[in-house]
């Protein structure tokens, strides 16, 4: 949100494409309700090996018909040249500016792997194809992915997105500050220095992110779980809880010199315009 001049912090909310019709008049409902707090964009996940390279499309094409940015996600695992080709010119078509290209994860029993093994390969082929036409995003690993062999081999990697034109980075979810103001150092440190914008996910259910977080390697840290545990399906409580803990996370972010926040809204419009609204964004 760029409402005043001298602030250049980019706030931006993520969605999925939803499957269901309620799914889609829950997600315009949320789209409405988050457009009134005026994100710089909507970002729209893609499931890895095209499995919603249609829903992905269809979302973005109702963001952008609504006069907002949309920034689809494009995962290039399991994908050909051609395909990424056919794709870019179509979100080209529709206006898109902004894109975040990454490698994705191959869905479980798939084994393709496509014609592009790696996020940074995804991002020189865009530059390649279409020049300047797309401000590129890529994902930033404040605890490590969890497959890098070691956290300095994977700032490496995150090295290559950006020599291969990346423009800016939102990073996967975290809970401790720490871990992102030290990444962001490490990458200065190897003379990185495009925006690495938090990637921060509301806490509204515990299982759910449990899992979320045992998947991709984002630690929640004890102290939370216990007190998430303890809430059980007390959920008034637990989401207020959720609330304070991610506002306070946010503002530390802020204070120490974040470039903005990035939402995982999880198509739900309440946690994230909280948050916001205690900002005082
Ligand atoms: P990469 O940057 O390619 O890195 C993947 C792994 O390979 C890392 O361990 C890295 O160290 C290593 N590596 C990278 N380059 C090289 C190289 N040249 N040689 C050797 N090793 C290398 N997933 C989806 O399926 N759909 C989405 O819409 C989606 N959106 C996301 C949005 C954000 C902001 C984030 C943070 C993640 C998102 N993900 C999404 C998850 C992401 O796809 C996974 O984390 C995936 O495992 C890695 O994708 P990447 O683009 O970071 O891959």
């Amino acid at each position: 949100m760029q409402s005043d001049t001298h602030d250049t912090r980019l706030f931006s909310c993520e969605f999925f494409p939803p499957k269901t019709p309620e799914g889609t008049a829950n997600l315009r409902a949320t789209l409405a309700a988050l457009a009134a707090l005026k994100p710089a964009f909507f970002s729209v996940t893609f499931g890895a090996g095209g499995s919603t390279r249609e829903g992905t499309y269809d979302v973005i094409r109702e963001i952008q018909a609504h006069g907002l940015q949309g920034a689809p996600h494009i995962s290039c695992i399991g994908t050909t040249r051609a395909e990424v080709r056919g794709l870019l010119q179509a979100y080209q078509d529709i206006g898109v500016k902004r894109l975040v290209a990454l490698r994705g994860d191959l869905p479980s029993g798939m084994v393709e792997r496509g014609e592009f093994a790696y996020a940074n390969e995804l991002v020189a082929f865009i530059r390649e194809t279409s020049g300047d036409t797309f401000h590129i995003e890529v994902a930033a690993y404040p605890e490590y992915h969890p497959e890098a062999p070691s956290p300095r081999v994977d700032l490496k990697n995150f090295k290559r997105k950006v020599a291969a034109g990346a423009d800016s980075a939102i990073t996967q979810y975290f809970y401790s500050a720490e871990a992102y103001l030290r990444f962001v150092q490490e990458c200065a440190a190897e003379d990185v220095h495009i925006p690495i914008v938090p990637g921060i996910m509301p806490i509204t259910n515990y299982r759910q992110l449990a899992r979320f977080s045992d998947n991709c390697g984002a630690e929640i840290p004890r102290w939370i779980r216990k007190k998430l545990e303890e809430y059980q399906d007390d959920l008034t409580s637990l989401r207020a809880f959720g609330v304070d803990v991610v506002t306070h996370l946010c503002a530390v972010l802020l204070e120490h010199g974040a470039p903005g926040l990035h939402f995982y809204t999880l198509n739900k419009h309440q946690p994230t315009r909280e948050i916001w609204k205690r900002l005082r964004l």
